[in-house]
C-alpha cells in the first residue's frame, strides 16, 4: 500500500517516500542527492528557500513504525527516543515535477549528525522519507521564508554552507531587474558552484573560510555591507528604537520572518530587504547589528539560525 495513501491528498504539507538516484560532489562541501518516487510529482514548485524535513532510517528497522497519517508529528514525537526516526530541516534545491525529480545539496560537516553521517554513507538506492509542500493543496507555499515587499530598492542576503543552497534558490527565482548584495561564507572557494544563477544587479561576495571559525568572515563584511546598504536613519532616531529583546540561542530557535496575517510581505515597499541564515550566533550579531545599529526597519529583516554550533537540531 503507498505511505501517502493514509494522508488526505489536500494537506499543505505531505510525507513522500524518496529514493535517491543520483549523487554528485559538486564541489568539495557539498554533495547533491537526486530523489525520485512515486509521490515526488505531487511536491510544491516554489523555489525561494522552500524548506522540508528530512526523516532517516532506524539502523535496524529502517521505516517501519513511523506514523504516516495526517498526525504523524505528533505521532512521531510521541515514539521513545530509539524508535524516532532523526529529523533534520534542509532546503529543496530543485524540483522537476515532470519527471518526478527533486535535488538537496547537502554541506558535508563530518560523521557527526544522523543527516551528515547519511550524507556520507548514502548509495543510490537508499530511500529516505520528506515532509513537502503538497502541490495539490489549496495553499501551497508553506515552508517559504522570503517575504520581500513588491517593491523594494536593494535586497540583502547573507549566509554561510547551509544558507548557501537557500540563496542559489532565492536568487534564481528573483527578477532580473533585481538589486542588492548576496554574502556568502563558504569552506572552499569552488564551493560556490551550488549557485547557477543570478540577477545581473545583485552583486556576489564569496568568503572562503578554510579553517577558520564559521562567522569569522561573514559577520564584519555583512555589517561593513549593512552599514552601506541601510537608508540613512540618525543615530538620535536609533536611540528611541525599543530595546531589542534578546534571544537566548542555547535555549531557543532564532527564527524572526516578518510575514502579514496572510502570510505575505509586511510592507508593500521597502528600501531595503534583508534574509540572513546560518549558524545562529553569528546570524544573533548581525540581527543586532541591522536592527540597533543601523535602524533597518524589522518589518523588512528576516533573521533565521539554521543551526547551532555544539549543538544537534535534536536539542531543539
Ligand atoms: C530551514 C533550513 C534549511 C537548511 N538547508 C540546508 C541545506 O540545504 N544544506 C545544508 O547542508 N544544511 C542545511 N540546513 C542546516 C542543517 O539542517 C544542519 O546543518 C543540521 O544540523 C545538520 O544535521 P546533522 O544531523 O548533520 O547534525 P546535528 O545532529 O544537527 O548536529 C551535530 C553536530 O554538528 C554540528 N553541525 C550541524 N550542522 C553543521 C554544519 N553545517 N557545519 C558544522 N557543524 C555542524 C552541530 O553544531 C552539532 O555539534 C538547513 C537548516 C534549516 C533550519
Amino acid at each position: 500500500m503507498s505511505r501517502l495513501s493514509q494522508q488526505s491528498p489536500d494537506s499543505i504539507f505531505i510525507l513522500v517516500a524518496a529514493v535517491v538516484t543520483r549523487i554528485e560532489q559538486v564541489s568539495p562541501s557539498y554533495r547533491r542527492f537526486t530523489f525520485t518516487g512515486p509521490e515526488v510529482q505531487h511536491i510544491a514548485d516554489n523555489r525561494h528557500d522552500q524548506r522540508i524535513k528530512l526523516l532517516f532510517p532506524l539502523p535496524e528497522t529502517g521505516f517501519d513504525g513511523l506514523p504516516m497519517h495526517d498526525d504523524w508529528y505528533q505521532a512521531w514525537r510521541l515514539l521513545p527516543t530509539p524508535e524516532r526516526h532523526a529529523m533534520r530541516t534542509y532546503t529543496i534545491r530543485e524540483v522537476r515535477q515532470d519527471v518526478a525529480e527533486f535535488d538537496i545539496d547537502i554541506a558535508l560537516h563530518g560523521r557527526v549528525g544522523p543527516a551528515s553521517t547519511w550524507a556520507l554513507d548514502a548509495r543510490i538506492g537508499d530511500e529516505l522519507i520528506v515532509n513537502v509542500p503538497n502541490a495539490r493543496a489549496a495553499v501551497t507555499a508553506g515552508g517559504v521564508d522570503w517575504h520581500a515587499p513588491e517593491s523594494v530598492d536593494q535586497v540583502l542576503l547573507a549566509g554561510d554552507e547551509t544558507a548557501l543552497p537557500a540563496i542559489a534558490g532565492i536568487l534564481e527565482s528573483l527578477p532580473d531587474t533585481s538589486r542588492g548584495i548576496a554574502v556568502v561564507e563558504i569552506p572552499h572557494p569552488d564551493d560556490i558552484a551550488v549557485l547557477s544563477t543570478k540577477p545581473d544587479g545583485v552583486e556576489l561576495v564569496v568568503l572562503p573560510r578554510g579553517d577558520q571559525p564559521v562567522g569569522t568572515l561573514l559577520i564584519p563584511e555583512v555589517e561593513r555591507i549593512a552599514s552601506r546598504l541601510a537608508p540613512t536613519v540618525d543615530t538620535a532616531a536609533i536611540a528611541t528604537l525599543p530595546t531589542l529583546e534578546d534571544v537566548d540561542i542555547d535555549r531557543e530557535l532564532l527564527w524572526e520572518v516578518p510575514v502579514d496575517e496572510h502570510g505575505g510581505p509586511v510592507l508593500a515597499s521597502a528600501p531595503l530587504y534583508a534574509w540572513l541564515a546560518g549558524e545562529a550566533s553569528a546570524i544573533k550579531t548581525l540581527r543586532r547589528h541591522l536592527v540597533s545599529g543601523c535602524g533597518v526597519d524589522r518589518k523588512s529583516v528576516a533573521f533565521m539560525g539554521y543551526w547551532r554550533y555544539g549543538k544537534s537540531e535534536d536539542n531543539g
